[in-house]
């Protein structure tokens, strides 16, 4: 009835007693739209993407129950590569594989562990290509939102291979960034870092085969864009580090001042 009403508008002659909708000033256009949602709301209430409550005003894509539940990742960590400590009495502490061997990045940091609620969310926009979790996201983010990088920084999603692009239709780190940062986004740069090699997902390969999985995988198309600069690396999930540590030492190898490296969730050791 609704929509009937809404096109009979656009599609009718114009006469004295209609209003053509291109014609309709801006507060009109928020009335009838937030007349729309909440007859839509109505017929189908929002509900959590997690356990399926239904949301309470407010709320978006997850509920304050499953919000709840996110499990942060907290102190005592490591301040280079971001793994869990055990002795919370000395706080953050370098732990014995960055002793032995510095990693190219100079700090990996994870919002929450990869479980549930952020799992299912993941996989739901990554496997399913749903991406009406972004909110529910957004809202786990909030929770454990770094800090915002200054100006002169940029942000570098780690990128897909053009044929996983092309399958998918969206590269998730690019759209996890966005969500990081929205007072950021042009300093986001999309194409910089490049994909070149398509390569078998990392799942199942040992530390050995990951490594040659990934060696000449990726490459700076334009140097000068990095140059100088402290590149926050973005990804949705932080597994052995393999991938991260070899677009950061592409990165630091195209002229970057420093890469720092920020992921959704991480994967318990
Ligand atoms: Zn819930
Ligand atoms: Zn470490």
């Amino acid at each position: 009835m609704v929509w009937s009403g809404f096109c009979y508008m656009e599609s009718t002659p114009r006469n004295n007693t209609e209003i053509r909708a291109g014609e309709m000033d801006q507060k009109q256009v928020a009335i009838l739209q937030r007349w729309l949602k909440g007859v839509w709301d109505l017929l189908f209430p929002p509900s959590c993407f997690v356990c399926s409550a239904f949301l309470s005003d407010g709320a978006r894509g997850i509920c304050s129950d499953c919000l709840q539940d996110a499990p942060l990742i907290i102190s005592p960590l490591c301040p280079v590569c971001g793994r869990g400590m055990s002795d919370s009495a000395v706080g953050d502490h370098l732990c014995g594989s960055c002793l032995r061997k510095k990693p190219p990045y100079s700090s990996v940091r994870g919002i929450v562990h990869y479980q549930e609620p952020v799992a299912p969310l993941l996989h739901s926009l990554k496997y399913q290509g749903d991406t009406s979790v972004l909110p529910a996201l957004q809202a786990i983010v909030t929770l454990g939102l770094p800090e915002t990088p200054s100006e002169e920084d940029r942000i570098i999603p780690v990128p897909l291979h053009i044929h996983r692009l092309r399958q998918r239709g969206f590269n998730q780190a690019l759209l996890l960034a966005q969500l990081f940062f929205p007072e950021r986004k042009n300093c986001i740069l999309r194409d910089t870092l490049q994909r070149i090699r398509h390569t078998v997902p990392q799942t199942g390969l040992d530390g050995a085969a990951r490594r040659k999985n990934m060696s000449k995988a990726f490459r700076v198309c334009d140097p000068g864009e990095v140059r100088g600069r402290k590149i926050i690396l973005v990804d949705d999930v932080y597994t052995t580090g393999t991938t991260v540590s070899e677009c950061s030492r592409v990165l630091l190898t195209a002229g970057a001042g420093e890469v720092s490296v920020l992921t959704l969730a991480r994967v318990r050791e």
